[in-house]
């Protein structure tokens, strides 16, 4: 029998709606034998999913993280996996990037409120779970207090990329987020490189670029990935010698129609897969 895991996931810690605890308890339910937690720019949900994994058993939990890194391209994402507990200079990288976060935060708060918007930081810290808090805390404050009817239209009139209170993220250097965390043991992965249409051989650049900072893999399998993306992923692992990664995306009801494990259905992670990912922390002595 087929097995899967699941090694990409948002809880309330960052911007899914699942405390940890309820995520695990699903991807239990949902008969995954892994899953990852992956919460943008925090590791604060980390403890309280690894504990949930070891009361329930027969589910793996791996201790990951998100980063948000600016190319020439825009944004491209960075998966952490195996995140040690000690994880020093980059809880420090990431305390500072949710500082700015929250300076961001602010200001497109203030732009709101010049547009006849006016709601408080306190509302929208009141939406977040956790420690990393964006524009989906925003859009549920916005909705909350009926200034948009939907996340949707709060992204589409105000906090989207051309929307009137748009402000852009800080973002990290990608040499410096695969180097803070291939440093301290990760397994570092580009996220969902085929979200959109790269000039042709420009992931190949991306991935030599970061190739001497550290990086283990590709993200392939991935919900909004067909599957020719996910075979030119899987060629461009072939090609760099890199490992190949997956998972949904989940991030609750923020994204209701990706499942934990199956995506937008036919999603699939392999425990092959997972164990090929343990077996290159093996050969390079680290823990899994
Ligand atoms: P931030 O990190 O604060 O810039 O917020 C980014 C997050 O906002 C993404 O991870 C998405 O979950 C969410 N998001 C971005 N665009 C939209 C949209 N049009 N509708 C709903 N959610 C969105
Ligand atoms: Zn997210
Ligand atoms: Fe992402
Ligand atoms: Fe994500």
């Amino acid at each position: 029998m087929i097995q899967r895991v699941d090694l990409h996931t948002h809880s309330n810690a960052s911007d899914g709606t699942d405390t940890p605890a309820e995520l695990v308890t699903r991807a239990h339910e949902a008969g995954l034998k892994a899953v990852a937690l992956t919460d943008h720019d925090t590791l604060c949900g980390l403890a309280e999913g690894k504990a949930t994994a070891d009361r329930l058993g027969d589910i793996e939990f791996v201790r990951g993280v998100e980063v948000s890194t600016g190319t020439e391209q825009g944004e491209m994402h960075i998966l952490g996996l195996w995140v040690p507990e000690d994880a020093g200079p980059l809880e420090e990288a990431l305390a500072e990037m949710r500082a700015r976060r929250g300076e961001r935060n602010q200001r497109i708060l203030d732009k709101l409120d010049t547009l006849g918007v006016h709601i408080t930081m306190d509302e929208v810290l009141a939406q977040a779970g956790g420690e990393s808090v964006g524009r989906p805390h925003i859009a549920m404050a916005l909705q909350a207090r009926g200034y948009v009817k939907s996340i949707t239209q709060a992204f589409d009139l105000y906090l989207g990329s051309t929307g009137k209170a748009y402000i852009p993220k800080d973002v990290m250097e990608p040499e410096r987020a695969v180097s803070l965390m291939s440093g301290i043991g990760c397994s570092v992965i580009i996220a969902h490189p085929m979200l959109k249409p790269y000039p042709p051989g420009w992931i190949d650049e991306f991935v030599k670029r970061l190739l001497p900072f550290g990086l283990c893999g590709i993200e392939a399998w991935h919900s909004e990935h067909t599957d020719a993306d996910a075979r030119s992923c899987i060629g461009i692992a072939r090609r760099y010698h890199l490992c190949v990664s997956g998972g949904s995306d989940y991030h609750g009801l923020n994204k209701p129609r990706i499942h934990l494990g199956i995506g937008y259905g036919s999603l699939m992670v392999t425990t092959d897969a997972f164990a090929l990912l343990k077996h290159w922390r093996e050969e390079q002595g680290l823990p899994c």
